[in-house]
Parts: structure tokens; sequence; C-alpha cells
């Protein structure tokens, strides 16, 4: 009991806060830490007895005044309190009434309740996974794609019970798929439902099961589906198709399918949202003279006219020769391509004659870096 949280401080509101915003407070605290939200999370369950906790006294103006004057200790009582337990309080009317119709059955506190198991439920998502060209996610392309998808038994109509029979209602339950129990206690009435355990909270008995389904109504097929990849699409990127995957039950509705797309590398271009990068070789003498190079597109080779003198590195653009904006047809990437100068090798001799002739042809003004690098150089050398 020692490092027992505020009440006020459990649910977020001030120690004057009207009994409207306890019950707001407690509604928003509740949904979002109910044990059916939180499947498993031990620490959700542990703040949601805590809020159910705090609400029960707060809500309560006998309590409420008792713990404002004497805290925690009103109700420990090993201080002389009165002893009180968050199970104590029957909160079914106010979890339903945030809940709705959907929520049946509460199987009271702590060990997280059972949902009725006759209450629509929509379609799990299905994920597969696709791996595409590089030029495919360019221009756009068309899969088959095929994946497991859990769809009602045709057999049976999804019944469960063999064809030419029907599935009986529960006479435990009468086809509630709950059965209540109401028990009285100090403080008043306490109602408690749980899963009818004759149907297994189904509310209906199958006496000669379908043997296609073995009784549950759905079966896992393998499907196939033509999908159309967008033009623009980038590796990681995810597709989902709505409704194609497992379909929903008791009339809830079906899943998605959602595609994860795979682009693989290129050869020659890289990628950066919609623009693309290569790199271009050209020899020192295109470099020098300037030259008409081919460059390479997603189209086909395209000239490109380099000038005199082009250093090595040098990037060029070619705008709108990139990847299509996936969001926008009209909108394109730029094509940006770097010159690489690539040193000749394997010279006969002739040919490294004909360069120390060209070489000894040079003057300082033919390299004006050297030039200046040199200047230096001498400069310390002094
Ligand atoms: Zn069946
Ligand atoms: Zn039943």
């Amino acid at each position: 009991m020692a490092d027992k949280r505020d009440y006020y401080e459990v649910l977020g509101v001030s120690k004057t806060a009207t009994d409207d915003e306890l019950k707001r407070a407690y509604r928003t605290l509740a949904k979002k830490y109910h044990p059916d939200m939180n499947p498993g999370d031990k620490e959700a369950e542990a703040k949601f007895k805590e809020i159910n906790e705090a609400y029960g006294v707060l809500s309560d103006p006998n309590k409420r005044s008792q713990y404002d004057q004497f805290g925690h200790d009103a109700f420990d009582p090993s201080k002389g309190g009165v002893g009180f337990d968050a199970s104590d309080f029957d909160f079914g009317d106010i979890l339903s009434s945030i809940f709705g119709g959907g929520f049946g059955g509460f199987g009271g506190f702590g060990g997280g309740s059972e949902r009725r198991r006759n209450a629509p439920v929509r379609g799990g998502d299905v994920a597969q996974s696709v791996l595409i060209s590089f030029e495919e996610a360019a221009f756009g392309c068309k899969r088959e794609i095929s994946y497991g998808q859990i769809v009602k038994c045709s057999d049976c109509g999804g019944t469960g019970a063999e064809k030419g029979t029907s599935p009986e209602t529960c006479s435990v339950c009468h086809g509630t798929g709950q059965v209540t129990s109401t028990q009285r206690t100090p403080f008043g009435v306490m109602q408690t439902s749980h899963a009818c355990d004759a149907c297994r909270g189904t509310g209906k008995i199958i006496k000669s099961p379908c043997k296609n389904c073995r009784g549950k109504g759905y079966i896992k097929i393998t499907r196939k589906i033509e999908v159309s990849i967008p033009a623009g699409i980038d590796n990681g990127q995810r597709i989902a198709l709505r409704g194609e995957g497992d379909e929903g039950r008791n009339g809830g509705p079906a899943g998605d399918l959602v595609i994860t797309v795979g682009v693989r590398a290129h050869s020659t271009f890289e990628r950066d949202g919609f623009n693309i990068y290569c790199e271009v070789p050209v020899t020192f003498t295109e470099a020098t003279l300037g030259a008409t190079i081919k460059v390479p597109t997603l189209e086909g080779p395209v000239d490109y006219d380099i000038p005199e003198g082009t250093e090595t590195g040098t990037e060029f653009l070619l705008r709108g020769r990139g990847i299509q904006n996936v969001n926008s047809s009209s909108r394109k990437g730029d094509l940006h391509f770097t010159v690489n100068i690539e040193v000749p090798k394997n010279l006969t001799s002739q040919q490294k004659k004909l360069l120390s002739d060209f070489a000894a042809s040079c003057g300082e003004n033919n390299y004006s870096k050297r030039k200046k690098f040199r200047k230096l150089f001498d400069k310390d050398n002094k």
C-alpha cells in the first residue's frame, strides 16, 4: 500500500473535479487500458485495475470525502479503515456504455474478460511481399500475387455443420454465448458474465461437423490476384488492397492484403526519391576537346554535348529523365550524371611517344592549377 498512487493523479484530474469530469477521465482511460484492447499486456491490466479502483472511490461521494480526509489509509483495515477492493464494484454498466453492444462478456476484473464469440470480427490483414526490377518500379507493372486467405467454407456456408444439417441453439445459454451469474456481496448485488462453456461462447451446438472445415466454418485457401504496381514506387513501400485479406466472421468486414514491394538494385543507376544518378566514363581527349557523349537513361541512351575543358567529376543534369512521381503522373525526377576521366592503359610505344611529344609541347598556361601548386611548393624549398 506504501507506493499507491494518488487516485486523482491516476485519473489525471484535479482535486476539485466534478462528477462529469471524473466520468469522462475514467471512460477515456478505461477504454485505453481495457484488457480486450491490450491482450496479454500485464502493465495495461495493472493500470486498468488501478483506474477502476480510483474511480470506484472517487465516484462515490462518501468514499471520496473519506479519501480526501484520510487518503489511502481510509480504506486500509490495518489503519482503522473500512477496507476496499476494486472487485466490490460493478462496472458493467459504465463499461458497456463505453464499448457499446460489441463487448458482451466481462469476466470480472483481473483475469481479462472474454469476448463474445458470435460478435462480428474483422478479418485479418494478410502480408505478402513482391520483388520487382528497377525499371518495373520506374514504369509500373502488373504482378500475379498468390497468398493464403481465410474464407468462409463453401460446403457448409460458414455454419460449420455438415451439409443437410444445421447448428442447434445452445440450451445452456439459449444462444447468447454467455452465462451470467449473480452474487450477493455486502456492497450489493454483483453480476458477472462469461463465455458459455457448453458452446464455447458461440451460442450454437454443432452435432455433425462439416468435414471440409472440421466444423470451423472457415478454411484457408490459396488465392491469386493480379496487382497493378504503380510507376514510381520505391523499395520498401507498401500497397494495401482493401478487403482482399481474410474474410470477416459473423458478418464482420474483410481484412486487407498488404504487399511490401522490394526493388532490385540497378547496374547503372542509383535512386534517391524520384531522381536517379549515374557515372559516365569519358576519355581525357573528350574531356579536353569537348565531345558529344552517349548518356544512358531509363528510356535508352541519349546524346549530350560536354564542353571543352570539362573537369573529371563534373555533374550534368538531364531534366525530367528521372522517375515518375508515384503521387503525380505529371511530375518526374531528374537524371544527374557525373563524367569521370578514364586514364588510358596498355599503350603501345608509338602511342607513348605521341603523348610524350604532346606533353613536351605543353607549357605552364595549359595547367593553371598545377602552376599555382608548384609555386607554393617552390617557395617552401627556398
Ligand atoms: Zn464447412
Ligand atoms: Zn452456450
